[in-house]
């Protein structure tokens, strides 16, 4: 079965975009990756200004220059931004959010449902050794057999009832909490960055 959420690769941020940059892709992704690479060296593309026109640019180039990096690889800023908007747009279309909403809630429900089966099994032999545990109890009552051999076996059960509860107590733990995914939730968040792009300042407003 396919992780349903990526752990993040780099547990600590430490090149997050800025609030007020005026590059959408600044920084790192939300996995902790750099947005962009240079496809020449490997090295981060940046944000660069120059005079007043705004770039991204190739970090190894910027700092070393074609000792860094011999293609000095860059794009301005409007160019790159408008072509990621076109090609989530194209990404997006609705054939594929809503094949995007079947298999992401397929895969957690098949998750629910493991999870399910397993804890439906244990309540199942709860409940058997309950059973079992009832009749020693009763034998003991009724003075029936030995009882100190009853007693070793009552004990047996409750110590299987106990681990079978320990089971039940981490599988629940492990429960994903991610709610089901809708066609809306998706097409409201392409919608959302359709209009960062329109508008970056709005989200350096909104974000302030
Ligand atoms: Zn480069």
């Amino acid at each position: 079965m396919k992780p349903i959420v990526q752990r993040n690769r780099k547990t600590k941020r430490s090149n997050v975009r800025s609030d007020n940059s005026p590059y959408l892709f600044s920084g790192d992704n939300a996995v902790g990756e750099p947005m962009f690479v240079c496809g020449a060296c490997g090295g981060n593309i940046n944000g660069n200004q120059v005079a007043t026109r705004y770039y991204y640019l190739c970090s190894s180039y910027k700092n070393k220059g074609i000792a860094g990096c011999n293609q000095g690889q860059y794009i301005q800023q409007d160019k790159l931004e408008s072509k990621v908007l076109m090609a989530i747009r194209k990404r997006f279309s609705k054939n594929r959010i809503q094949n995007l909403v079947r298999e992401f809630n397929a895969t957690l429900d098949d998750a629910l449902h493991d999870q399910d089966c397993a804890e439906t099994h244990i309540l199942n032999s709860i409940e058997v050794l309950e059973k079992s545990i009832a009749n020693i109890v009763k034998a003991i009552e009724q003075g029936s057999a030995t009882v100190p051999a009853l007693v070793k076996r009552l004990e047996q059960l409750q110590e299987e009832r106990h681990a079978l509860e320990i089971e039940r107590a981490e599988i629940k733990k492990d429960r994903p909490l991610i709610p089901r995914i809708s066609e809306e939730t998706i097409t409201g968040k392409v919608r959302l960055l359709q209009n960062i792009f329109q508008n970056p300042k709005q989200l350096t407003k909104n974000a302030a």
